[in-house]
């Protein structure tokens, strides 16, 4: 046996979750430790977020360079050079993560390279390629994250492939089947078909972005079709495929019949699994649900009492944002602070063409728990701004409390939506009113309009609609 090292507060994975905890309980005087057995920035930084939104800036650059007829621009030879725009990709997520590393050396938070295993509730043992270490901890935060689900017949391999593969390819596919429909499979496929790939969606539900309203989806489909290089099947199975030296053949079910597609590559984006076996939570004591998620209370506390869980470990949705926000709370009530989490307002984004954003309640969601609402919504095609992008498609909707307009959810399908969307959460955190919004003075000519003419129409006085 080794002789255990003694830790303050430890931090599990590196992630948005983890690398934001332990900033955060440094800052308010803890001396903390970071424990990452990959790379610093997790999942978002280095194979999630970061680099896909930088493929997709990169399909829609190339894209629009193509397609400006409309605006009277006409560009003959536009080519890519994708390991150009791979290389482009690496060096943001470096630039990311190289930042990350100095923030938490900035903190004086200790970084300890390995992969983490609780012995129990006060230690754990770090293993890596060269040594083995036991610590002891007082306080310890576990975010490691999530990994993409395998299914059956689709072993991951050269050509069966993940998220992580899909942003790692080194050419541009003639021909992509992407199994799954949600918001990283159409990320991933919309950023290909803008390059150029004949992208097959199979989808086992009725509509692609379940996540969403269809009034959203319906905008994407619209979009979608457009480009002429996209096919969706949806209330489809994908049942197996077969790997060749350049390809696959893809066979699914759809209306009762079996199809079967070749392609270069399959992209499986069917969901994601919590990363909490191998990791001796249960001989730590740690409670975990049937779906294997580690349960928390408000203060991001798990079962047992000095090891908390914050992001896609715990439930809701798995995104960035939301494991930097348990983050701070967790590092706040560790360092003795009255943190508690408030689910009011998670945003949701999807990067596809357009985008869609929601905040708060869908329309739905409020009438499941008994409220009463009216829903206002706005146009695209209306806005001086929209038209004049020439990205008309699209709407931003607001969901109001009937009685007094205090606004409990908002949807945007449209150019943009990602930062459009960031004023009506702000709306609802601060319990505005849809008159609160219609009142603000927005600037002229923007997308920011958008939402202040839809609370116009919520409080029934539309200047430009009728
Ligand atoms: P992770 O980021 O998964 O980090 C966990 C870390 O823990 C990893 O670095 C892992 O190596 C480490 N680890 C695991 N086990 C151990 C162990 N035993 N010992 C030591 N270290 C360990 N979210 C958004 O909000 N917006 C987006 O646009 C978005 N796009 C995405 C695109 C893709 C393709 C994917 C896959 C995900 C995307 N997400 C997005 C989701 C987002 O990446 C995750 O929600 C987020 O990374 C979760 O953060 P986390 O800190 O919980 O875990």
């Amino acid at each position: 046996g080794d002789f255990p090292i003694d830790l303050d507060t430890v931090v599990v994975g590196a992630g948005p979750g983890g690398y934001v905890a332990a900033i955060r309980a440094a800052q308010l005087g803890q001396k903390v430790a970071i424990i990452e057995k990959g790379a610093l920035g997790g999942v978002c930084l280095n194979v999630g977020c970061i680099p896909s939104k930088a493929l997709i800036a990169a399909g829609h650059r190339y894209e629009t360079a193509k397609h400006s007829e409309d605006m009277g621009i006409k560009a003959d030879n536009v080519t890519v050079d994708f390991s150009k725009v791979q290389a482009w990709k690496d060096s943001v997520v470096k630039k990311l993560t190289g930042g990350v590393g100095s923030l938490l050396k900035g903190n004086k938070v200790e970084i300890i390279t390995g992969e983490a295993y609780f012995v129990d509730g006060n230690s754990m043992r770090v293993i890596n390629e060269d040594s083995a270490q036991t610590y002891t901890f007082k306080n310890a935060i576990v975010a490691t994250g999530s990994t993409p689900i395998e299914i059956p017949g689709f072993k991951f391999s050269k050509r069966v492939i993940n998220s992580t593969g899909a942003l790692a390819l080194t050419e541009i596919p003639k021909k992509l089947v992407v199994i799954g429909g949600g918001y990283i499979g159409m990320e991933l496929g919309t950023a290909y078909a803008n390059f150029g790939t004949e992208v097959t969606v199979v989808e086992a539900g009725d509509e692609i972005l379940a996540g969403f309203e269809k009034s959203m989806s319906t905008v994407v489909k619209k979009e979608l079709k457009k480009k002429g290089n996209v096919e969706i099947f949806t209330k489809s199975f994908a049942k197996g495929v077969e790997e060749t030296e350049t390809g696959v053949t893809v066979k699914f079910e759809t209306n009762g019949e079996m199809k079967s597609i070749e392609a270069d590559y399959v992209l499986v984006t069917v969901g994601r699994r919590p990363n909490t076996q191998e990791l001796g939570l249960e001989q730590a004591g740690v409670k975990l649900t049937d779906r294997g998620l580690v349960e928390i209370d408000k203060q991001c506390r798990t079962s047992v009492s000095n090891i908390f869980a914050i992001g896609d470990i715990v439930a809701g949705p798995p995104l960035a944002h939301k494991a930097s926000y348990e983050a701070k709370i967790a590092a706040e009530v560790i360092s003795g602070e009255p943190a508690e989490i408030d689910y009011l307002a998670i945003p949701a984004v999807c990067f596809t063409d357009p985008e869609l954003a929601s905040v708060g309640y869908f329309k739905k969601e409020a009438e499941d728990k008994g409220i009463a609402v009216t829903v206002a919504k706005f146009p695209f095609a209306a806005n001086g701004r929209a038209l004049s992008l020439n990205a008309t498609e699209g709407f931003v909707q607001l969901v109001c409390r009937k009685e007094d307009g205090l606004i409990i959810g908002a949807q945007v399908a449209g150019a943009g939506a990602s930062d459009i969307i960031s004023e009506l959460g702000l709306a609802i955190e601060a319990g505005m009113t849809a008159e609160d919004i219609a009142h603000t003075i927005h600037a002229h000519p923007t997308l920011g309009e958008i939402s202040m003419e839809a609370a116009e129409v919520a409080i029934g006085s539309p200047i430009h609609t009728m």
